[in-house]
């Protein structure tokens, strides 16, 4: 497939939400009804949103112009209210250029919005989501207590949180690369939501969602935090964030959320039917893999491992059913052509591989 291509043939689309449901499902039991009422109603949404987002591609998402106004360079973005409510996209707020107005969340999504064109602009030359000056829009305010973000395929949406688990789902700017950045594989690899192609397609949004991060902060891999999600637990959780790609499994241990079920190894891979087959759950070893790779590797992590992940995502090889050791070997061969045989960059991700117990072939 030619690089940035639409493949829109006959897959099931993603819909991740930024919380897994399996995270949901645990705070649903809690004994505390402030602690439940908004998980189970998170729940109820979620289920209802991904049966929308199936009919669309059924039927067929309408064909996004360009503004006639748009220049390359530029993001398109468009921030919509929906003030508590679940009407899509609500009403508008904030259009492109427009001057910051007094509501944070709104700030907050569309610099968001901005930050993540800005990542794929500037460090792989493409030009929005779609790679085609994809317009960005975002709805924030989504019901109440909604505990929950995501991509529906179209757009952003962005809940206030409960304020007991989780805070307003806008603060953290990798959460928002996260979600965009499904709308990428979506356009290009397509990875298929389930299982390992599932676990490769969440990790690719937590590479990129991270990179988003650190890209708009000027960390280098030494100075990232490598956490998914970090400021988005309340207070009183015992956390620091979803996810984190240098210890998967230690994001959080908490009495009403469990314990972070990550594993950072195949030795500790999960088989499970939740979670789709653990999408969120066995990320944690490529994303372990992808960290590995850029701390080995030092300086900007979008610079040379985040351009070889991106050159696999992108390369027309990456099958939507591909497995861990099907992405390992391509990110090798990727290391290989751009930065040569034996180059730092071909043995540090052939190691990082190692590391995790993923063969490469
Ligand atoms: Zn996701």
């Amino acid at each position: 497939m030619v690089p940035g291509m639409t493949n829109h043939g006959g897959h099931e689309p993603v819909f991740c939400t930024v919380v897994p449901p399996h995270v949901l499902d645990k705070l649903a039991q809690a004994e505390d009804p402030a602690l439940a009422r908004p998980a189970r109603r998170t729940l109820q949404r979620d289920a209802f949103e991904r049966t929308q987002r199936r009919l669309t591609t059924v039927i067929g998402a309408p064909a996004v112009a360009l503004a006639p106004d748009a220049e390359p360079d530029k993001p398109q973005r468009t921030v919509y209210d929906a003030r508590h409510g679940t009407e899509l996209p609500g009403t508008k707020v904030r259009g492109e250029g427009d001057e910051p107005g007094k509501d944070a969340t709104v700030n907050r999504a569309y610099a968001g919005l901005g930050a993540t064109f800005e990542l794929f602009l500037k460090a792989f030359e493409r030009n929005s989501i779609d790679g085609n000056g994809l317009p960005l829009d975002a709805t924030v305010h989504y019901e109440e207590e909604y505990n929950n973000a995501f991509w529906n395929g179209e757009q952003m949406v962005f809940g206030d949180g409960d304020g007991e688990i989780f805070l307003d789902f806008t603060i953290p700017i990798d959460v928002i690369g996260h979600e965009l950045a499904h709308g990428v594989t979506q356009y290009t690899a397509n990875l298929t939501y389930f299982g390992q192609p599932g676990a490769l397609n969440e990790s690719m949004s937590d590479v990129f969602g991270s990179l988003i991060k650190q890209y708009t902060l000027g960390q280098t891999a030494a100075e990232a935090d490598w956490l998914i999600g970090a400021g988005l637990l309340a207070p009183r959780v015992t956390g620091k964030a979803l996810r984190s790609m240098k210890e998967p499994g230690t994001a959080y241990d908490d009495d009403v959320l469990g314990k972070d079920p990550q594993p950072a190894t195949m030795d500790d891979y999960v088989r499970t039917g939740r979670d789709n087959g653990g999408v969120h759950i066995n990320s944690g070893i490529p994303n372990h893999a992808f960290y590995l790779a850029a701390t080995a590797l030092g300086g900007h992590a979008w610079e040379r491992a985040g351009r070889i992940w991106y050159d696999v995502l992108i390369g027309g090889e990456l099958k939507s059913q591909a497995l861990f050791t099907d992405f390992a070997t391509l990110t090798v061969s990727a290391a290989k052509s751009r930065y040569g045989d034996g180059s730092d960059e071909f043995q540090a991700v052939q190691k990082a591989w190692e590391q995790v117990g993923v063969r490469t072939l």
